[in-house]
């Protein structure tokens, strides 16, 4: 049991935690924060949060558990508002995309990582945001990655798993650096990728009936570069290194393509095209 809640950030993340945690009962009263009053009201309209309000110490004060579901690029600012107004005894976790730059700012914040801040990722959203799209079922058998130091507190750490499996989830702990390194395979370059095709698209001259014609497949493979783009920036930024070495890798394997192409060598090109086919197939039954 949660007797104060405070989610910094009820948007898509943010508010659907607060959904999954009032269908439980797991919290006695949920407070949001962020910048806008009109979101914010939106947000006890829908009856995602009890209340609000936009001064963070405020929000935050005698509070058990606070959740920075802010963009990774405003953790920063965030924290820097949050710190001297900290009780002892307040968990603090995140669900940032990225984890060692929310961690970089905990300690340029702090000058080291607290026990009690537990850095977190629901492996689970959509190319939706804001509070509208949240929903009480977006973590139900979703991963959750969290990425303990060893200077956390266990009963912090403890904690925000028992919160995270109350929204239905399955936690996971994994180093920092791994899950950067993961995700920017996994979800990072997908997104440069859908981004970065709609864009060279958009710019051809035929774009338009290339966008008329475009079927389920497109479709699918765009569906992310749909996302909130100032978002999208944050998470590329903060994750350059890994996500470079992603985009150097995939290059490669592409100017490999073409090659095989150029030298029409059938046999190369249906053994790249049936090794991709063998792994989704494998993704499928995992
Ligand atoms: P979102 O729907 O846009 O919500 C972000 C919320 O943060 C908004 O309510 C915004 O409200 C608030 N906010 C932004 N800057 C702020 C600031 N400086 N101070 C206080 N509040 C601020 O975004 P989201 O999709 O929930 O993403 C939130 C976090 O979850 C990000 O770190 C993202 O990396 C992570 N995440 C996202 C997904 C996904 O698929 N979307 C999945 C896993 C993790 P105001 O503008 O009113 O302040």
């Amino acid at each position: 049991m949660i007797n104060k809640l405070t989610i910094i950030g009820v948007g898509l993340i943010g508010g659907s935690l607060a959904r999954a945690l009032r269908k439980t009962g797991a919290c006695k009263e949920i407070v949001g924060c962020g910048r806008s009053v009109v979101r914010l009201q939106k947000a006890v309209a829908l009856g995602v949060i009890d209340r609000y309000d936009t001064d963070i110490a405020t929000a935050a004060a005698a509070a058990d558990m606070i959740v920075l579901a802010v963009p990774v690029g405003s953790a920063e600012t965030v924290l820097r508002q949050l710190s001297g107004h900290l009780d002892a005894k307040t968990i603090v976790t995140d669900v940032g995309s990225t984890k060692q730059s929310v961690i970089a700012a905990v300690r340029a914040v702090f000058g080291n990582v607290p026990g009690n801040f537990v850095p977190g990722h629901p492996i689970a959203g959509t190319e939706q945001s804001g509070v509208e799209a949240s929903s009480a079922q977006l973590f139900q058998q979703r991963r959750v990655v969290l990425t303990p130091l060893p200077e956390t507190d266990t009963r912090a750490l403890n904690k925000v798993r028992a919160m995270w499996q109350q929204a239905g989830a399955e936690v996971v702990e994994m180093d920092a650096r791994t899950h950067d390194e993961i995700l920017a395979a996994t979800s990072h370059l997908p997104h440069v990728l859908a981004y970065t095709l709609v864009d060279t698209l958009a710019s051809m001259e035929l774009h338009a009936d290339i966008f008329r014609f475009a079927a389920g497949g497109f479709r699918d493979f765009t569906r992310i570069a749909a996302s909130d783009p100032l978002m999208w920036r944050d998470i590329c930024l903060a994750n350059r290194v890994a996500l470079l070495r992603m985009i150097e890798n995939f290059s490669a394997d592409l100017n490999q393509v073409a090659a095989v192409l150029r030298d029409e060598d059938s046999a190369a090109l249906l053994a790249v095209l049936s090794r991709a086919k063998a792994a989704r197939d494998g993704l499928n039954n995992s």
